[in-house]
C-alpha cells in the first residue's frame, strides 16, 4: 500500500483581521513539521498578505472557495487563476458551509473541482452527511453520491492533486466528533469507491482527511485509523498552539 504523507488543513473561515491573519500565519510557519503537509485557508481578502508570510516555507496556501467560471463578469466571485496569482496552490471545494449552508449542489461543486484542477490548483473536496442522514442510515449513500458526482469527468491523472475531506455536517463546529471507528468506516468506503471509479493504486495514494471538531485531545486516535490521513481543522486552527498539537499528532499517528 502507498505511504501517504499526512496532511492537515486549517480553515480559518470568515475569521481574523489582517494583523491576526499575518500573526497566525507566522506562528504556523514557525511550528511547521517536515513530516506533515500543512495548508492554511485564510479569508480571500488576506490571501496575499498570508502568502507573504508563508512564501519560502513548507506551509501551503489555499482559497476557501473558487468560482466555477473563468475570469469575467461574475460579480463577487474569485477565479482559480486569481487564487493561483496570489500564491495559492490549494482550494477547498464543497465545504459544508457552502454545500449545505448556501445550497451549492454537486453539479456546481463538480464544475468548481474541474475548473480548479485545470488551473493547476490542488483541490480539497469536502463531503459529509447531515445528522438526519446519519440517523436515517443513509450516510454511505450520501457520501458516495457526493464522491461520484464531485469527481465526474475528473481524469485519473488529476487525482494526485485531489484530497477528500470527510466532514460529517453534525460534527462541524459543534464539539461532536465521529468516533474513530465510524470515521474509519466512511474513509474506507470512500477509498474503495475511488478505487472502483479509477484504480486501486490511485485510491491507495489518495489522502482522505477527517474534519469535524478535531482537537488536540481527539486527533491522535482519529489519525491512527488506517484510512485517515490527517484532518481539516476549523475552530482549532485559529489557535496556533492547538493547531501545532494537531499537526504533531498527524506526524506521529497517521499510519
Ligand atoms: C471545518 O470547518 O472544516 C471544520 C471541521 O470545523 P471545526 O473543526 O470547527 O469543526
Amino acid at each position: 500500500m502507498a505511504r501517504r504523507t499526512p496532511c492537515v488543513g486549517g480553515n480559518w473561515k470568515m475569521n481574523t483581521r489582517s494583523a491576526d491573519a499575518a500573526a497566525l500565519a507566522r506562528a504556523v510557519v514557525a511550528d511547521a513539521s517536515s513530516d506533515v503537509e500543512v495548508v492554511v485557508f485564510p479569508p480571500a481578502v488576506y490571501l496575499q498578505e498570508v502568502h507573504e508570510v508563508v512564501s519560502g516555507s513548507s506551509v501551503a496556501l489555499g482559497g476557501q472557495d473558487v468560482s466555477e467560471q473563468a475570469d469575467g463578469a461574475w460579480t463577487g466571485q474569485v477565479s482559480a487563476g486569481m487564487l493561483a496569482d496570489v500564491g495559492c496552490t490549494h482550494v477547498l471545494v464543497g465545504h459544508s458551509e457552502r454545500r449545505h449552508g448556501l445550497g451549492e449542489p454537486d453539479s456546481l461543486l463538480n464544475a468548481k473541482v474541474r475548473t480548479a484542477l485545470e488551473a493547476g490548483l490542488s483541490v480539497m473536496l469536502c463531503i459529509g452527511e447531515t445528522l438526519a442522514e446519519r440517523e436515517g442510515g443513509t450516510t454511505s449513500d450520501v457520501v458516495l453520491k457526493q464522491v461520484r458526482e464531485g469527481l465526474a469527468g475528473v481524469p485519473i491523472e488529476s487525482l494526485a492533486a485531489l484530497t477528500i475531506a470527510y466532514e460529517p455536517v453534525w460534527a462541524i463546529g459543534t464539539g461532536l466528533t465521529a468516533s474513530p471507528k465510524d470515521a474509519q468506516e466512511v474513509h474506507a468506503l470512500v477509498r474503495e469507491t475511488v478505487g472502483s471509479l479509477y484504480d486501486v493504486p490511485s485510491a491507495d495514494a489518495l489522502r482522505i482527511l477527517y474534519g469535524g471538531s478535531v482537537k488536540p485531545s481527539n486527533a491522535a486516535e482519529l489519525f491512527s485509523q488506517e484510512d485517515i490521513d490527517g484532518g481539516l481543522i476549523g475552530g482549532a486552527s485559529l489557535d496556533a498552539e492547538q493547531f501545532k498539537a494537531i499537526v504533531d499528532a498527524a506526524g506521529r499517528s497517521c499510519v
